[in-house]
């Protein structure tokens, strides 16, 4: 049906001149609000509640510059007076404030996310772009993809720098937006254009421009097997360790989904090729800790998953700056558990005789790469559990991190029976609205386990958090009490 006659009787139509159908300067029916970052809460008592300020406004203005995002807010807010200009959608008026507030006290006021005005998405064709290889129906939003500096130093994410305009270069600098993580992957233009597409050249360019202005960089490669690998990697090792700007290097392998034809194999499926990067990386790292201290040129987890060898001491891992790029997650977790079960033996014994005297069993949810590490606490004596790993048929291919399990996985791989079970469903299978990678809500999976006996709880799988939580489902903490505020 002709949307713009939809509401009218049958056989009428409303008479518009054809061109007026292209046009988009049409009259609103309502104002447009100004843009700005919309208020998701206010403390109470705070000099933002003191202002009247309301969740639902929009602060379109701060000391004169459009709060565009988090830095400007950061960066203007950073004193202990404060000049705003909020947008009431309410009654569509907008009001001049200023805030006050004692040195060191919180504005009190929080934003819906962290950038305000558009997101800078990405001008690349990366070779192993997940967002290509997302099985057919997959949610839009998977298939965003952001390339946004801004969340670079606000969240950690990985940017290639190859969309970014002078402005944005100057105001890094300016700003000393410090320090970047920067998706480098080679530093030979041919290599680079086939991994990343046309627009590398800019991407390199200012990254040197970054370098050469002081901001620290931690980059990562995707080692592509027969791409970038070889004599390739080895430049972009020497070129990482002849500017001593990039502190860290991360090394991740190719992962890839069934949903694509390009790729068959990864290191997943070569153990030798696995161990002999492992071994080409390792003079650098050598000579890095000569120099400077720090091992800088890390390898991923999976790296030492796939070749079958130990993951290195945490001493490797330089504090670790990696750690949410899969990089030194399983020694951190084996340290971890080791010091739980040395530290917290009679409390982990007591959560395992609760379990036993009320005929219970406890059960971890896991993705297949990560299956064996959380068993070393999960399958101790003293908790007696099971890890159920789950294969990822969803996405297929190499994928088997605990991250990307999917609703539909996880629900034809779970027993039908799981009464009397304690089940632990990790909280990074969910995103900030619940929602696993294929669209089920938290909610209707916990219901759905629930009607098969078991209880559910969806939460850290980290050592200390996951003691924390079973003390708490099985009502052995006093209120404020946990293992976790006992660590030692
Ligand atoms: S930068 Fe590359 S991997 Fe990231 S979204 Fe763009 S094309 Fe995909």
């Amino acid at each position: 049906m002709d949307p713009m006659n939809a509401d009218l009787p049958p056989g009428a139509r409303l008479s518009v001149p054809a061109y007026a159908l292209d046009r988009a300067d049409y009259a609103p029916s309502a104002p447009i609000a100004p843009e700005g970052a919309t208020v998701s809460a206010v403390a109470p008592e705070s000099p933002a509640w003191d202002a009247g300020i309301e969740p639902g406004m929009v602060v379109t203005t701060v000391n004169g510059s459009a709060l565009d995002d988090m830095i400007t807010w950061l960066w203007e807010s950073d004193d202990d007076e404060v000049d705003l200009v909020v947008y009431d959608p309410r009654d569509q008026t907008s009001t001049p404030c200023t805030l006050e507030r004692y040195p060191g006290e919180d504005w009190g006021i929080e934003f819906d996310g962290a950038i305000f005005d558009a997101m800078r998405t990405c001008v690349n064709a990366c070779v192993f772009c997940f967002m290509t290889m997302l099985p057919p129906g997959s949610r839009d939003s998977l298939s965003i993809r952001d390339d946004d500096y801004r969340l670079s130093f606000l969240q950690g994410n990985f940017v290639t720098l190859t969309n970014m305009t002078d402005e944005d270069v100057d105001r890094v600098i300016r700003l000393d937006l410090s320090p970047m993580n920067v998706s480098l992957h080679a530093v030979t233009p041919a290599v680079r254009r086939r991994v990343m597409g046309k627009n590398e050249h800019r991407g390199i360019e200012v990254l040197e421009r970054l370098m050469d202005a002081g901001i620290e960089i931690h980059a990562q490669i995707v080692l592509c097997p027969g791409i970038n690998d070889g004599e390739e990697l080895d430049r972009t090792l020497a070129y990482c360790e002849a500017h001593e700007q990039i502190t860290s290097l991360g090394i991740v392998p190719l992962g890839f989904t069934r949903h694509q034809k390009r790729f068959k194999t990864s290191y997943s499926d070569d153990p030798d090729a696995a161990r002999q990067v492992i071994e080409q990386v390792r003079p650098y790292q050598l000579r890095a800790l000569e120099r400077f201290g720090r091992h800088t040129f890390q390898m991923s987890d999976e790296f030492y998953l796939d070749a079958g060898i130990e993951v290195p001491p945490a001493s490797w891992y330089d504090g670790y700056p990696q750690y949410y790029d899969g990089i030194g997650m399983i020694r951190s977790y084996l340290d971890d558990t080791a010091a739980l079960l040395a530290n917290h033996r009679s409390r982990l014994a007591a959560i395992g005789r609760a379990m036993a005297v009320n005929g219970l069993a406890l059960a971890v949810v896991s993705g297949t790469s990560a299956a064996s590490t959380v068993g070393n606490l999960v399958e101790a004596p003293e908790l007696g559990g099971t890890v159920i790993a789950i294969r990822n048929d969803y996405f297929g291919g190499n994928v088997d991190v605990t991250g990307l399990i999917c609703a539909c996985d996880l629900l034809e791989q779970l027993p039908g029976n799981l009464v009397n079970v304690v089940l632990i469903l990790p909280s990074v299978m969910f995103n900030s609205d619940g929602l696993t990678l294929d669209g089920y809500h938290g909610d209707d999976i916990r219901r759905e386990l629930e009607r098969r006996g078991a209880r559910v709880h969806i939460a850290s799988t980290m050592p200390f958090e996951l003691a924390d939580t079973l003390e708490h489902a099985l009502g052995l903490c006093g209120p404020g009490q946990s293992v976790k505020e006992q660590r030692v």
